[in-house]
Formats: structure tokens, sequence, C-alpha cells
């Protein structure tokens, strides 16, 4: 029995409908007007969603096991670390970080607007280095690895990382005056979200949003940051708000004429969870063993993945840059070429 018991527990607290059986259980509806109902009644959205993303892939004989085992291990993997961490890096943050704050914003909805944008900065300023620098890549990696979109890549995430993400996040409010209530609704908000933009071409096809998808991000900008071409690595870092792409120019559309590829550079071996889950710490190590001198060794860990002692760099900048030349010199000869047949015409 205790089995059943404890696998009850685990359904429910996957599916976060314990505040739904509660409100069931009490029948006191006048609770979805306040800020607890309004979180148990969205709680299990994303997770039935995902039932019916796999629901759907089944119906059209879509399914494959191998799109949805690896983040279903980290998700078992991570089940309770994880999580009680990063709870307990948010708490010291705010314990910490409170007195220092350069003011404290009320609870209006200007200062939330306000509050919002300083998280979203929070959030690209972690998500970026997750991405520029390679041992925060070691930590981030896993959540890129998976070779298809739907969402239990969501699930997909390193045991730290919460805490590395949510200590740069929450320091980053509470300094600039987010108060802990409206952080916590804010981290509600990114956190449904943030998970929803993870859903499959299957159940959204184009998810572009049409001109929602010009002030906020969408499923669509979020499958380009998962892309591996090389037009569309270290772009589109924010999650629901995207100015900061904008302004530090990470921003990047889904082109129609790009058909894109998840998963990172490297070939992974995704029925290999240890070369899922510590393949990127596997190979930093590797290269910090065989650089030559301290120096060196240290700049592989700070350096953005596919910096090279030696000199022959594979940086995403490196790559998108290389990709944009070919591109403007193969469309220079698409444009010089009918010119220069029809000069051949003429003559
Ligand atoms: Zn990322
Ligand atoms: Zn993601």
């Amino acid at each position: 029995m205790d089995v059943l018991h404890t696998l009850y527990h685990e359904f429910v607290g996957f599916f976060n409908v314990d505040g739904v059986v509660k409100l069931f259980r009490t029948g006191n509806y006048q609770s979805l007007l306040t800020w607890d109902g309004i979180t148990a009644a969205i709680g299990p959205f994303i997770p039935f969603l995902l039932v019916i993303e796999i629901i759907r892939a089944a119906v059209y004989k879509r399914f494959k096991i191998e799109d949805y085992r690896v983040p279903f291990l980290i998700f078992v993997f991570n089940r309770f670390i994880g999580r009680f961490i990063s709870l307990a890096m948010v708490a010291l943050c705010i314990g910490f970080f409170s007195k220092y704050a350069i003011f404290t914003a009320t609870n209006t909805w200007y200062w939330f607007i306000y509050g919002y944008i300083v998280w979203e900065f929070g959030h690209f300023l972690y998500h970026y280095w997750g991405h520029k620098v390679r041992l925060f890549w070691c930590l981030h990696s896993q959540h890129h690895t998976p070779e298809t979109m739907n969402l239990s890549v969501t699930y997909a995430h390193f045991f730290l990382e919460g805490a590395y993400a949510d200590v740069i996040r929450t320091t980053v409010c509470i300094l600039l005056g987010v108060n802990p209530f409206m952080l916590g609704v804010i981290m509600f908000i990114d956190g449904t979200w943030g998970a929803f933009i993870h859903v499959g071409e299957n159940v959204i096809k184009d998810a572009r949003f049409g001109f929602i998808g010009r002030l906020i991000l969408t499923p669509s900008h979020h499958r380009v940051h998962h892309a591996r071409n090389p037009l569309y690595m270290d772009t589109n870092f924010c999650n629901l708000l995207n100015i900061w792409d904008r302004v530090f120019k990470t921003y990047e559309p889904e082109r129609r004429d790009i058909t894109i590829e998840y998963g990172i550079s490297r070939k992974v071996n995704m029925k290999n969870f240890f070369d899922v889950y510590f393949g990127e710490f596997y190979y930093l190590f590797k290269d910090v063993v065989k650089a030559p001198g301290l120096k060196n060794k240290l700049l592989y860990i700070v350096m953005p993945p596919g910096w090279s002692h030696t000199g022959e760099h594979k940086t995403a900048t490196i790559v998108k840059r290389e990709y944009r030349e070919q591109e403007a010199a193969s469309q220079q000869t698409a444009t010089i070429q009918p010119a220069y047949e029809q000069e051949k015409a003429i003559c």
C-alpha cells in the first residue's frame, strides 16, 4: 500500500492537481479569485498539455519513446534534490540581498511591469552566460540535447541549473527593488510560460502567433533557440518579453526557408544517460587536462563552448559569421549569374 500511496503522491505532485482536488473537496470556488486559487487552477495546465501531446503523437503514429526518454529520466533524477536546492537559494538570496535593495517596489501594475522587465534581464543574464561560459554551458546543455521539441523538454535540466539560474535572477530582482511577493507572482508566470514555449510542432505546427509574436517570445522563437542550425545558435535568450534580445542583438525570428534541427553541435548518444547528463563536463575536463599552462586551462572553463587554445575556434559566433558570409556570397552569385546570362544573350 505504501508504494501505491507514494505513486499517488507523485502523480498528484507531477500534475499539480492537489490545489484543484482541494478546490473540489471544499467547494470553495471563491478561492479562484485569490492568487492561491489562480495558481492552483493553472498549475495542471502544462502537465496535461504534455499528456495531450503524447496522445496526439500516438494517434498520428508519430510517438517515439526516445523523444521523451531522456527528459523523463532527467526529471526523475532531479525530482527531489534540484527543486529544494533551487527554493533554498531563492530564500537565501532574498534574505541576504534585501538590505542592499536600491528601493522596494509597491504592488501596483506599473511596478509589476517594471518588475517583469527586471526579471527578464536577470533571466537573460543567466541564460546568456549559460551559453557563453563553458562551465555554465555544462549546467545548461542537458536542456538542449533533445533532438525533437515537445513539452517534456521543459523538464530536462541539470539538477544544479535551477539554483544557478535563481541566484542570478533573484539577486538582480531584489537589488533592483522587486519585492518578494511580486517576485513569486513573476516566477509563477515565467514558469508557466517557460514550459508552454516548449510545445511541439505536433500540437501547434506554426507557433509564430502572428502579430503577438512581435510583442512577446513565442514557442517559435524558443524553437529557434533550441536549434543547432548555424544561424540560430545562441539566439532568443528571453522567456516572455524579448526586449533584452532586441537590446543585445540576439533576437532571431524563425525563417521559413530553414528547417529547424534540434540538439547541440556535437553528436550525443541519446540512449546513454551519462552522455546526455555529464557529457559536456567530460569534454570540458578532457580539454582542461590537455591544455598547456594554467592560463589556457582556466580559459577553457570561462570561454564560450568551441573556444580552443590553438586558435582554431568553433564558437557559435564564428560558425554563424561563416554561415552568413557563405549565404551572402551565394546570394551574390545568384544575382550575378542571371545578369551574366543576360549579357551573354545580348552579345
Ligand atoms: Zn538555452
Ligand atoms: Zn528550452
